[in-house]
């Protein structure tokens, strides 16, 4: 048997047909160069990585877990010593307390904001969490309960900023801009980091001690530069995504200046205390490793990002980012255009999990959503979306946002096995050049 008959064998005994490989396989051959210019970022990305962890001397010894109070936890004070070397920060908080995304964020804003301050978003409405972390939506301890008051200045109808409604909105008591870098599940374009350091200049140019924060989930290591290099005061992101490289079972990170990421230490621990306690268990192994392989993850993610987005572009289903949009981070948007496509393309994506793939995900009314959703995750992780995955509010007009896959190889199948669902289903219908 010939390579490509091996190949091909193996693939439709997992399902997916010949029909659907050739044309996946077309598909992939036709971004030959984008995969190449992808390649280019993870290797500057691995070397300053690696660069950080030299450096930083790491050995054996910051591998070992602490218990209790985790006093003289050799190996947390070096990751977040590597956190700020990667990310260009004088200093970083990284720890497995900080609980997913929403937590490093709400310690980030609740550690650096002090009662009459203002909050600014000039980036339009933020992620759905932070709605009741800020108080937009009523919410049991939010900043608004403690008097912290916000403000929202919405991007243009082209996507640019609104430099005259951002320049309204900054007063005396502005105290921290929150720029989401990612666009989540909202329909507007993705912050490059670049267009992010001309927002935080213009920022700075109204009122110079406003503290820039990043939102920097989904984004980290897609480009060959983070928030950091262009003047945030702090950039956060979680561990069970882009830096955790998939090996993180638990953590978040705050990076930025030394007085900002202090206050959100004592925030994130008590007052008094800071950052000078927190055991990290075992978790510190799974840390520096998850980092270490995290530029080579987030290429594999991002290679199946745009290999979806070309392929059901091809097969006539709008999608955002467009398929030779430049990428700033891994979320990738697909309109299915029908309850029964959202499904099918979930299924696919869980067929193809090497964990739970026997399951068959359905809609279902989820606490805090309009309309029922579906997921699709098969993860070593719970929730890790750095991991391939895929959910779709089941309402017009039948999106689903997927994202992830630790390894290319698995982002190619998840995606062909998506295909492959919705042309059985007789909902997609293959094209060939
Ligand atoms: C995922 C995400 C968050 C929240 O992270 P969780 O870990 O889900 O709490 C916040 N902002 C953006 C842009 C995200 O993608």
């Amino acid at each position: 048997m010939s390579k490509s008959e091996q190949l091909g064998q193996i693939y439709e005994n997992l399902g997916i047909s010949r029909e659907t490989l050739a044309f996946g396989e077309e598909i992939e051959r036709s971004l030959k160069e984008r995969f190449e210019a992808i390649d280019g970022t993870a290797e500057y990305n691995q070397l300053k990585v690696i660069a950080a962890m030299q450096k930083n001397r790491i050995s054996d010894i910051h591998f070992a877990g602490t218990t209790g109070y985790g006093y003289n936890d050799l190996g947390r004070g070096a990751l977040e010593r590597v956190y700020a070397d990667v990310f260009h920060t004088e200093d970083a908080l990284v720890r497995p307390q900080i609980v997913c995304g929403t937590h490093a964020l709400y310690t980030a804003l609740a550690g650096n904001l002090r009662p009459g301050d203002e909050l600014l978003s000039p980036v339009g409405k933020p992620y759905d969490t932070l709605e009741e972390v800020i108080g937009i939506r009523e919410s049991n301890g939010s900043l608004k309960e403690y008097g912290i008051t916000y403000r929202q200045a919405d991007l243009l109808e082209d996507g640019g900023f609104d430099y005259e409604g951002i320049r309204r909105a900054i007063n005396p008591r502005t105290k921290l801009a929150t720029i989401q870098r990612s666009k989540g599940y909202a329909s507007r374009p993705t912050l490059s980091v670049e267009r992010i350091g001309g927002l935080i200049s213009f920022i700075k140019s109204i009122k110079p001690d406003v503290i820039c924060m990043v939102d920097n989930c989904y984004g980290e290591f897609v480009e060959a530069i983070e928030p950091g290099d262009v003047g945030a005061d702090m950039t956060v992101g979680s561990l069970i995504k882009n830096p955790g490289g998939g090996l993180a079972p638990i953590g978040g990170y705050i990076a930025g200046t030394k007085a900002c990421v202090e206050n959100a230490a004592f925030r994130l621990g008590s007052p008094g205390l800071g950052r000078e306690v927190g055991a990290s268990l075992g978790v510190n192994q799974s840390l520096f490793q998850g980092l270490f392989m995290a530029p080579a993850v987030v290429a594999g993610a991002l290679k199946g990002a745009i290999f979806a987005a070309n392929v059901y572009e091809r097969l006539g289903f709008p999608v955002m980012p467009n398929g030779q949009e430049s990428r700033h981070d891994i979320i990738q948007a697909v309109t299915l255009k029908s309850p029964e496509g959202v499904a099918a393309f979930c299924q696919g994506i869980q067929a193809a999990a090497p964990v739970d793939s026997f399951v068959t995900p359905e809609a279902w009314d989820m606490p805090g959503y309009d309309s029922p959703v579906i997921m699709a995750a098969g993860a070593f992780v719970q929730g890790s979306s750095i991991e391939l995955s895929a959910d779709g509010p089941i309402k017009e007009p039948y999106n689903v946002y997927f994202q992830g896959g630790l390894t290319w190889h698995h982002a190619k199948l998840g995606i062909l096995m998506s295909l492959q669902k919705m042309v059985d289903a007789g909902l997609a219908k293959i094209v060939r050049r």
